[in-house]
């Protein structure tokens, strides 16, 4: 059994909530989180060796329940009321949850009502997406992205064979030429996501830090030209225990030879 993986104290981290928050973030301040995935369980297209949401696995046999727009409308809609009362701040109406958001069937639907919402009760706040991109290759799906103040694109490591070790590409995700295809096309409308680390995984050593796995990544940026990379490094509990957390000045070297190809970094440690 999967469970067996996780120490007594540590597990998978899953909102339990359409409408979490808001809760501090390091990135995005005061963000106000929309969860469009089923409650207590995962559904993504990929799964991450680090994924606080824990292994697919232990998802695939939970009910694929999906709140309807006009549901998570309503949801949205009653907590804004709350927190205007409240006078509570909100920097980021922020998609994520338990699972890759722009798998919700009717995620270009449910970004409009966020962003109307947002318009009416914070207009000052900004709309961030949290999206591993493995969507961003289906035309309404970049649509959507670019209605969007914050689309932030994951991209881990600069080979296939890397992603396949890392972020485990399962069929509701796309190939890698489609990923860097549709990666570059969405160009500096979008921001990179990167989580380094080194460690092994099912005894094999992983890593996104040796020089020609960093070299290809830092082409494949050459080419995106993202309005930023968000460099950051392990934070929590992850499934795969043999993984290492980067310290801040190791982050800051890596994050040094990203400026040197001319894009911008932000280092979260
Ligand atoms: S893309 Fe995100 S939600 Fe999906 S497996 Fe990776 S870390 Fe987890």
């Amino acid at each position: 059994m999967r469970d067996q993986q996780y120490p007594q104290t540590i597990r998978p981290s899953l909102f339990e909530n359409t409408i979490v928050g808001p809760i501090h973030s390091r990135r995005f301040g005061s963000s106000l989180g929309v969860n469009l995935l089923p409650l207590k369980h995962k559904h993504c297209s990929y799964d991450c060796i680090y994924c606080e949401c824990g292994w697919n696995s232990e998802s695939e046999r939970q009910p694929m329940e999906f709140a309807t727009p006009d549901e998570i409308a309503g949801l949205l809609e009653h907590r804004l009321k709350e927190l205007r009362q409240q006078c509570t701040p909100v920097d980021s109406f922020t998609f994520a949850g338990n699972g890759e958001p722009t798998l919700y069937p009717h995620f270009p639907e449910v970004v409009d009502i966020v962003v109307a919402l947002r318009n009416s009760y914070y207009p000052e706040a900004a709309t961030t997406l949290l999206t591993n991109a493995t969507q961003l290759y289906r035309p309404e799906i970049a649509a959507a992205l670019h209605k969007l103040d914050n689309p932030t694109l994951k991209l881990d490591c600069g080979t296939e064979e890397m992603r396949q070790l890392i972020n485990r590409n399962n069929d509701l995700g796309c190939s890698w030429q489609q990923l860097i295809d549709s990666l570059v096309a969405f160009g500096s409308d979008g921001i990179i996501q990167t989580l380094l680390f080194d460690g092994h995984s099912n005894g094999k050593p992983v890593s996104n830090l040796v020089d020609t796995e960093f070299n290809a990544y830092l082409g494949h940026l050459h080419r995106i030209k993202p309005r930023h990379v968000m460099l950051y490094a392990l934070d929590r509990a992850t499934p795969e225990k043999a993984l290492r957390k980067l310290s801040v000045d190791e982050l800051e070297q890596y994050a040094q030879r990203i400026r040197n190809e001319g894009v911008e970094v932000k280092v979260y440690g």
